[in-house]
């Protein structure tokens, strides 16, 4: 990723980085253990309802589900970069929308907002969605995307004007890609 790029705008860098918590080149997964899990929400301040009311230790079943959401994550973004759409991706993340009771929130100010209703985990996970309502309202949430290399699968940001970016760092993956689809036309 370039560091000159600036940030996705709508807090999209928390999806993306949820997603980038699992390394297929490195092999690391921050979302090993429930531990892991849980520090890495309470760092970045993913509450349910309000940030302080996720509640520790989690379980492993709880690990499962995030697990789950984050490669739901990356199928969607993943069809964003040119991948097929994915059924049973779509259907979970509109779960953990739906167990994380996700809202229209009306407040006194005349803001509105979307947030969860549901406090603790499952508020917590639909949390990670909520960044994407509002870009999709806009067309940005089209230009987070997943890795094309299926040994790299990093989520990212696509900056370029035409959102044909189909790798996450041309420069590394793309031109990888395109050695080995050179390689093996020249077998
Ligand atoms: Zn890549």
């Amino acid at each position: 990723m370039s560091v000159s790029s600036p940030d996705p705008p709508h807090g999209l860098q928390l999806v993306i980085d949820f997603v980038n918590t699992r390394d297929l080149e490195l092999g690391t997964d921050e979302l090993e253990t429930p531990a892991g899990l849980l520090g890495w929400l309470r760092d970045r301040g993913v509450g349910g309802v309000s940030a302080g009311d996720l509640e520790g230790p989690l379980r492993e079943a709880q690990r499962v589900r995030a697990v789950a959401l984050r490669e739901a994550l990356r199928a969607a973004l993943l069809a964003h970069s040119g991948g097929g759409p994915d059924a049973k991706a779509l259907a979970e993340l509109e779960g953990v929308a739906e167990r994380g009771r996700l809202s229209v929130r009306f407040h006194p100010d005349g803001t509105v907002d979307v947030a969860p209703r549901a406090p603790g985990f499952a508020g917590s996970l639909a949390r990670l969605l909520v960044p994407i309502s509002a870009a999709a309202a806009d067309g940005t949430w089209g230009r987070v995307k997943a890795c094309r290399a299926d040994d790299c699968r990093w989520a990212f940001y696509d900056h370029s004007r035409n959102r044909s970016g189909r790798w996450c760092d041309m420069a590394v993956c793309g031109n990888r890609t395109k050695v080995r689809t050179y390689r093996a036309k020249d077998r």
